[in-house]
């Protein structure tokens, strides 16, 4: 695991800036090397592991670099930023978008128009404004229920407690199509706290998959980032969501995506 506490120096040290298509081709080479290498030890088939590259901050050069070196699925932790991106490039037509951050339920709409993925639902109000505005669109949206397995203010989320009930009150919304939950681990340089975070989520998926409603699919995990994905792997991740260990280190503070989280 790289610490979580590195310091911006450090951090551009680790994740050099890619550039250029052929610097997009090996991070991508070399992160789905490390997914594969997690996969042997955990022994699982790597076919059920997706990375996802996170593009939160890339500018639209740079994502046509990563689009030439093969990515058709991006993740974006703010829909606005995401939204821009679309519509700047619809001439890709087979780049998809995923947003992963928390949504305000005014912004439903933007996300019903464009995204295939939204992995950070967390309330009832939200879902039914989604899927409101999906049956408007004639589109249906992939969905994962954001828990906070963390136990941390700073970040979004149910509480475990809360999911249960919280699944049980989906069925009402067509448009959405239930794949499972998604979690960040605490920002922590212990890795066995990390790992607790994954295995809270992985219990939990296996407890509630017993007892979902018809319909709502729970097969899915979407934990780990370019920090932790490999223990992401090991507990059971079928999603991670990889941004600096393809692109290069970011210089926006993660408390910029989740307030009050440390530098
Ligand atoms: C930015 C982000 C990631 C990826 O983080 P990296 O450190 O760039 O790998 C994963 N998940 C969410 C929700 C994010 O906002």
């Amino acid at each position: 695991m790289i610490p979580a506490t590195l310091t911006s120096h450090e951090r551009h040290g680790r994740y050099p800036q890619a550039l250029v298509v052929d610097d997009f081709r090996r991070n991508l080479a070399a992160v789905q090397a490390r997914i594969a290498a997690a996969c042997h030890r955990a022994g699982r088939d790597p076919a059920g592991v997706r990375l996802l590259p996170v593009s939160k901050t890339i500018d639209e050069a740079r994502i046509r670099q990563a689009y030439a070196a093969g990515c058709r699925f991006l993740g974006e932790n703010k829909v606005q930023e995401a939204h821009h991106k679309w519509e700047a490039m619809q001439d890709l037509a087979d780049l998809h978008w995923s947003v992963i951050g928390h949504l305000q339920t005014n912004k439903a709409k933007l996300v019903a128009r464009f995204a295939s993925e939204f992995q950070a639902l967390d309330s009832l109000r939200l879902a039914e404004t989604l899927d409101r505005r999906l049956q408007l669109e004639g589109r249906q949206l992939d969905v994962f229920v954001q828990v906070n397995t963390s136990g941390e203010d700073s970040k979004y989320g149910l509480a475990p407690a809360d999911v249960p009930g919280f699944i049980a009150g989906l069925p009402p919304f067509p448009c959405l199509r239930v794949r499972g939950l998604m979690t960040l681990a605490l920002f922590s340089d212990d890795a066995a706290r990390v790992r607790a975070c994954f295995v809270r989520l992985r219990e939990l998926r296996d407890r509630l998959r017993q007892q979902a409603p018809d319909g709502i699919g729970l097969d899915e995990l979407s934990m780990g980032m370019s920090g932790d994905f490999e223990i992401a792997i090991e507990e059971g991740a079928t999603v991670v969501r990889v941004g600096q260990a393809i692109f290069g280190a970011r210089d926006t503070p993660d408390s910029h995506y989740w307030p009050a989280a440390g530098p």
